[in-house]
């Protein structure tokens, strides 16, 4: 392309030219600081409204490639049936004020609770009021919502040019990348015809409306909370649902109350960790045993020399993951009712070959522990793998764009992108910019336990935190 600028790279490597600069900044020597946060997610979002609540806070540019913003992938969902996995009383989006959602909720009528857990569309009609209310309070000019998806971004003289999708070049002095994860990874057993076909479906939360039309044999791929919900959403229709995955591992259901349970975790190895929870476990609840481990995740996991890590990634986590992430009790009866009906089975198996044919999917696995091949045919496979964190092999222009200048590189277990104790990502060389900040899943390489919402809000406030203190202070009052 002529005159392109090499670093920012379309899906498959297309190079996209460099806008024209028409939103070039003036210079302006006592001018707010501006902030661009990239995703309109809960990270998002949430680090917008504690930079507007810093006294002498930057501007704020919130672009969400989406048009919706607050909801991000996790609450996007109408589905009635899908229902936070996190009870109410630990869903506060605000740190400092825990019982916000509760109150919330009592004050907007119409969410119907199951158990201490509401719809994940409740939650997010909660952020987006939060982030109305902030648009509405904020100061003349201090956050921008931007609809557009940033596809590059580069260092400038001062802080950072980005380069959006609709070909329009901004500046900040500061960029927030709160990006989530990216989509699964295509199965490697799956042949190019079937990925390319309409009985695929590569990602079920970007094609939610397609699961609808599947017809009645479907493979889901995964058999995590993924699988779960996608399985919830197919529940009618008289279809039969058969989950695989390596283990068969399906996500245990929380108790009817939260658990109370005030022993502290040890520090030590991943095996120690093990025993302490099935010690626990053997004498009480191990609901109580995880939960209180729970707090203390990401100080453990930073304390784990690499060979833990390692070891705790390649034999505990499909367990961690499993009692960590708890299905609501009403989600768990629907299941066990699909499975009682036969209309969901699971199994622990390795795929061999997933072909398409002549009149459908020609999946083939091997059940585990047995050497004899099982062959049959769907009419559908979902791929409910989960996001792929492995930055070489994402197709998100913004961090291939990223990549390609080595402003970022992936963590040592590719779970995301390499940041420092503070969020900041470090550079191919490993140092941090002190204009740079990530927030959300992308940073479980540092934290592990950054996914969900009470790990997130902290980080928010953090992150915020950090730039107010990093970025040169020459604002005017609000
Ligand atoms: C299905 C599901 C259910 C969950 N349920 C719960 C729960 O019950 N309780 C809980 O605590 N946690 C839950 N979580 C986990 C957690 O809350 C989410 O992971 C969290 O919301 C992550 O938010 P995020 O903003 O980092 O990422 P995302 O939600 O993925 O949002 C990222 C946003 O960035 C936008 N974006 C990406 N790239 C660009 C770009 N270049 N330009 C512009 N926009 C861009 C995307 O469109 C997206 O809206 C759930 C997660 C999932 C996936």
């Amino acid at each position: 392309v002529a005159g392109a600028v090499p670093w920012i790279t379309g899906p498959a490597g297309r190079v996209i030219p460099w806008p024209a600069d028409r939103e070039r900044r003036p210079a302006r020597p006592n001018a707010r600081p501006s902030v661009c946060i990239v995703g309109g997610g809960f990270s998002g979002v949430l680090t917008a409204l504690h930079l507007l609540a810093l006294p002498k806070g930057p501007t704020i540019r919130l672009v969400e490639r989406s048009p919706v913003f607050g909801r991000g992938v996790a609450f996007a969902t109408a589905n009635p049936n899908h229902l936070l996995n996190v009870r109410v009383a630990n869903m506060s989006a605000l740190p400092e004020q825990p019982d916000h959602f509760r109150e919330w909720l009592a004050g907007h009528g119409g969410w119907s609770a199951h158990g201490g857990f509401v719809t994940r569309a409740a939650y997010g009609a909660y952020l987006q009021d939060l982030l109305r209310q902030a648009v509405r309070g904020a100061p003349a000019g201090r956050l921008l919502l931007d609809t557009d998806e940033v596809v590059g971004a580069r260092p400038a003289s001062r802080g950072w040019r980005l380069a959006t999708r609709m070909g329009r070049s901004l500046e900040a002095d500061a960029l927030v990348l709160a990006v989530g994860l990216a989509p699964p990874a295509a199965p490697p057993e799956a042949d190019d015809d079937l990925l390319s076909s309409i009985r695929y479906v590569a990602d079920p939360w970007a094609d939610e409306g397609r699961l609808a039309g599947l017809g009645p044999r479907v493979l889901l791929l995964g058999s995590g909370l993924t699988m779960i919900d996608v399985a919830l959403a197919l529940a009618d229709g008289g279809r039969r649902l058969t989950a695989l995955s390596r283990r068969g591992l399906t996500p245990r259901v929380h108790g009817a109350e939260d658990p109370a349970d005030g022993e502290p975790a040890p520090r030590g190895s991943a095996a120690a960790l093990t025993r302490h929870i099935r010690r626990r476990a053997r004498s009480g609840d191990w609901r109580a045993a995880v939960d209180a481990v729970r707090p203390h995740v990401q100080a453990i996991w930073r304390d784990w020399p690499a060979e833990q890590q390692s070891r705790f990634l390649r034999h505990l986590r499909p367990w961690w993951d499993a009692h960590r992430h708890r299905m609501a009790p009403a989600v768990a009866r629907q299941v066990e009712t699909m499975v009682h009906e036969r209309t969901l089975a699971v199994q622990a198996g390795q795929l061999v070959s997933l072909r398409a044919g002549g009149d459908g999917v020609l999946a083939a696995w091997r059940l585990r522990g047995e050497r004899r091949v099982r062959r049959r045919t769907f009419d559908a496979v979902v791929n409910c793998t989960g996001p792929i964190g492995d930055l070489r092999r994402v197709e998100a222009p913004l961090l291939r764009s990223l990549m390609a200048q080595g402003l970022i590189r992936p963590d040592r277990w590719a779970l995301g992108a390499d940041v420092d104790a503070v969020s900041r990502p470090l550079d191919r060389h490993g140092r941090p910019r002190e204009d740079f900040f990530a927030v959300g899943p992308l940073t479980r390489g540092q934290f592990w336990e950054i996914t969900s919402v009470p790990d997130i809000r902290l980080q928010a406030a953090e992150v915020a935190r950090s730039i107010a203190a990093r970025l040169a202070w020459a604002a005017p009052d609000d």
